[in-house]
């Protein structure tokens, strides 16, 4: 224990938590409670300045890199060290909830201020990091845009290449944001020994489980097709039906099957078809073309290998017996990925040292952790969410649970950074 803890033994002001929440949630404000705070925007930029702010009046050392993460710095007497380091993102779905990403910078900055006022000088220098796009809502395929730049994962081109839905291009956004497209690639680092991002939960498990935190074994693998089927567009009253090469017919046949696949195959897995382009979308025509997404996921590697061949199969089975012309491109796929046990045991011993009742559980989405797992040692804290709600102005975590995922954040911080 701590000879300057407060009256309940925390560390952390569940006022200040809200306080925090409330007063980010106001760039890029959109109704009464969501956020809409695209990368790079103006807003965004705002945002980013203010999180500098808190970090320096936190006393960390403030630094941004060549793609506009902010890192602040709570030096360790070890230099020489890798540092350990914590963090999310604090762009927005459009809109989306005030709590995704921006919780886990605000726990950073509080959970290392508070080490620094109780703890003083850690061994390890400690790093909070406010990461560039982790969404994707202003570019599509932008993913982990900060995270992978740390980890070396953006091709010198992609900035150029990379066009968003209001048609600026990655490259046009940074430069309006006062960063060098060029530059991207001194973003990268080495030196990251371990990461632990505290996340609201997103899902429903630790609301059911009636429990305030989680602490994360495993973030989900997933992969994304995108498919096509085409058949003969041809009148709807005047086709008799076994006649035609109807691609509806196969879609719908996919949509139910891979659906069904998931739910058959049980808890973890998740299959979604999201969206649908049917051409033409006529009320009297057979379509000629129909497009679908297929997101496929499980936490468990070998299911995941299964739910997906068991997918693919039967895509193909369905436009050969329906005599369709079928192509799927793969849009993204990642393997699951473990957090590390040394870490995930630091963190348990943190929520009982502090008191909070946690669960161990899996990610069933994806993290921008999941790209620091390149090159450090993993793991996640997750805070209940009300309702299992997120990318969504109704989204919401109480004071109590994000101070509780804090709290865990400091101690495990702390077990990490200031052993000798
Ligand atoms: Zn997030």
């Amino acid at each position: 224990m701590t000879l300057n803890a407060d009256a309940n033994g925390r560390w952390i002001d569940p006022g200040r938590v809200e306080s925090a929440i409330q007063q980010l949630s106001q760039y890029g404000d959109h109704g009464e409670t969501g956020v809409a705070r695209l990368v790079y925007s103006p807003e965004w930029v705002a945002a980013q300045d203010q999180v500098a702010a808190w970090m320096e009046e936190s006393g960390l050392r403030v630094e941004r890199d060549t793609v506009g993460n902010v890192w602040g710095y709570l030096d360790g007497r070890d230099r020489e060290q890798p540092i350990v380091a914590t963090g999310s993102h604090i762009d927005s779905q459009n809109p989306g909830g005030r709590f995704d990403g921006a919780l886990g910078v605000v726990a950073g900055i509080l959970a290392v201020g508070a080490l620094r006022e109780r703890q003083g000088q850690p061994r390890q220098t400690i790093g909070v990091v406010s990461l560039v796009e982790e969404e994707a809502s202003r570019f599509p395929t932008a993913n982990f845009w900060g995270s992978r730049a740390i980890v070396g994962r953006i091709t010198p081109e992609e900035p150029k290449r990379l066009r968003g839905y209001d048609g600026v291009t990655m490259a046009e956004a940074m430069r309006d944001a006062g960063l060098d497209p060029a530059r991207v690639e001194e973003a990268r680092r080495d030196d990251v020994e371990t990461f632990v991002e505290l996340h609201i939960e997103q899902g429903p498990y630790l609301e059911r489980e009636d429990v305030p935190v989680g602490i994360v074994e495993r973030i989900t693998g997933y992969r994304q097709y995108l498919v096509t089927l085409e058949g003969s567009a041809n009148h709807a009253g005047t086709t008799p039906m076994d006649l035609r090469r109807d691609p509806m017919a196969g879609a719908a046949e996919i949509i139910s099957g891979v659906i069904n696949t998931a739910h058959r195959m049980g808890r973890p897995c998740v299959t979604t078809v999201g969206r649908v382009i049917v051409s033409p979308n006529e009320r009297a025509v057979i379509p000629r073309q129909v497009t679908f997404t297929v997101d496929a996921r499980s936490p468990d590697p070998a299911q995941r290998e299964l739910l997906l061949a068991r997918h693919e199969a039967l895509i193909d089975e369905v436009a050969r017996r329906r005599d369709l012309t079928v192509t799927f491109r793969i849009d993204s796929d990642r393997p699951p990925v473990a957090c590390d046990p040394d870490v995930v045991a630091a963190i348990t011993a943190a929520a009982a040292e502090a008191g909070v009742p946690a669960l161990p559980m899996t990610s069933g989405a994806v993290h921008d952790t999941m790209q620091l797992a390149e090159i450090a040692k993993i793991a996640m804290i997750f805070v209940r969410s009300r309702g299992g709600i997120s990318h969504n102005p109704d989204e919401f975590t109480s004071a109590d649970d994000a101070a509780a995922g804090t709290e865990v954040l400091a101690r495990t911080l702390h077990a990490l950074a200031y052993r000798s």
